[in-house]
């Protein structure tokens, strides 16, 4: 099969961790008999360098005529790069804003997998890792309380705030099935996590992702409320499967999902919608204090090349067959400098990529 992938390189480490990933993308083509071709845009402080804005409207219908797109990371150094004298809307980063608007992106999935052999570098006591955990968050994008309706003003002589947190049942329903759509390529369990004791907005939350569960049979559904989620996370992290939840909780759950798991070169992203066009990008920044100098790990992307794989592509053996090689060089000591503990082999970001090229 062919498939059209948009890639944007971006800033700082981008280009590094994206030329890997390709070179394993390639490596799994030529294995499965598929074609990748690629079709690279400008986004972030190169776009501005190039056409003065973080995005143009041509790099955006690229993307829209993709099956997917895979992105490094945008942005420089905040403190010294020019990028940051420009006025927000014209900043390296508002070119992801723009990119996930007009890809009608309102999901965000990240893993959180403890891979056996960084158990190193996870805080949790080994009793509570037990034989590890493989969950993800899946995160409402465009609605909540980010979104709504605010205001600040004085009322009756007190300075006072407000902010409206509002979800429609259409909102609830579209994310509630690529939930349960992504629990059906797992371990068939989701939960649903909300505040249904005090928030309205919650108790519809949990009303209609019951409605939709009835489409899913096969898939497990349970509630948790968002307070004893946070602490159940630390508690025992292997009881989940797909977590589900509205924007703010699950801006602050994936945060900690992701702390629990080690590595920030480790943790990848995906952005869906309705359709299978996606966005995958590893969580990380552009990391502007290792760019160029081949340290930067590329297994964050390589990993969210391989959720691309699963989501927009339907291969999801390719998708194993990949993780397996990652857990494989792991295994044989092999780790970057971010990742790197005595006893183990300093790789940099090239020699990465050829290990997992040769485990495929
Ligand atoms: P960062 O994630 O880029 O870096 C934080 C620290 O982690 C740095 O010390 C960096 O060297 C290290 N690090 C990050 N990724 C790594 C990897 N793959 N391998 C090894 N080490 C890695 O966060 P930051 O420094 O706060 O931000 C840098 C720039 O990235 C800023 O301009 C910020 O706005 C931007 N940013 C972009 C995105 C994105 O493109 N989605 C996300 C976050 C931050």
């Amino acid at each position: 099969m062919d498939y059209k992938i948009t890639v944007i390189p971006g800033d700082g480490i981008g280009p590094e961790i994206i030329r890997e990933t390709r070179k394993v993308l390639d490596a799994l083509g030529a294995r499965y008999g598929h074609n990748f071709s690629y079709t690279e845009v400008l986004m972030g402080g190169v776009s501005i360098d190039a056409h003065g804005v973080p995005l143009t409207d041509e790099a955006l219908s690229t993307a829209k005529d993709s099956d997917a797109v895979l992105l490094g990371a945008v942005g420089g150094n905040v403190g010294t790069s020019n990028w940051y004298s420009l006025p927000p809307n014209l900043r390296p980063e508002a070119g992801l804003l723009k990119i996930r608007k007009g890809l009608n992106l309102f999901a965000n999935i990240r893993p959180a997998v403890l891979f056996e052999e960084l158990k190193g570098a996870c805080p949790l006591k080994d009793e509570i890792i037990g034989d590890g955990f493989d969950f993800v968050v899946m995160r409402e994008l465009t609605g909540g309380l980010y979104f709504g309706d605010r205001w600040t003003k004085e009322v009756d002589g007190l300075r006072t705030a407000k902010d409206t947190l509002l979800y429609n049942e259409e909102e609830i329903v579209r994310i509630a099935r690529q939930a349960f759509e992504i629990a059906r390529k797992r371990r068939k369990k989701v939960c649903s996590v909300d505040k249904a004791n005090v928030l309205d907005s919650s108790r519809l939350w949990r009303q209609v992702t019951e409605e939709v569960a009835k489409d899913y049979p096969d898939v497990e559904l349970s509630h948790m409320l968002v307070d004893n989620c946070a602490m159940q996370i630390v508690r025992d992290p292997s009881q989940f499967d797909v977590i589900l939840t509205e924007n703010m909780f699950g801006d602050i759950l994936s945060d900690e999902a992701s702390m629990v798991t080690g590595s920030i070169g480790m943790l990848a992203s995906a952005s869906l919608g309705k359709t299978k066009l996606g966005l995958y990008e590893p969580s990380h920044g552009s990391a502007p204090d290792i760019a160029g100098q081949n340290k930067a790990n590329p297994i964050a992307t390589i990993l969210s090349s391989a959720m691309m794989l699963r989501y927009s592509f339907d291969l999801d053996m390719e998708a194993n067959v990949l993780e397996s090689a990652i857990k494989e060089v792991l295994k044989k000591g092999y780790r970057t400098i971010d990742i790197m503990s005595p006893g183990k082999t300093l790789v940099g970001t090239d020699k990465m990529g050829d290990l997992i090229v040769a485990e495929i």
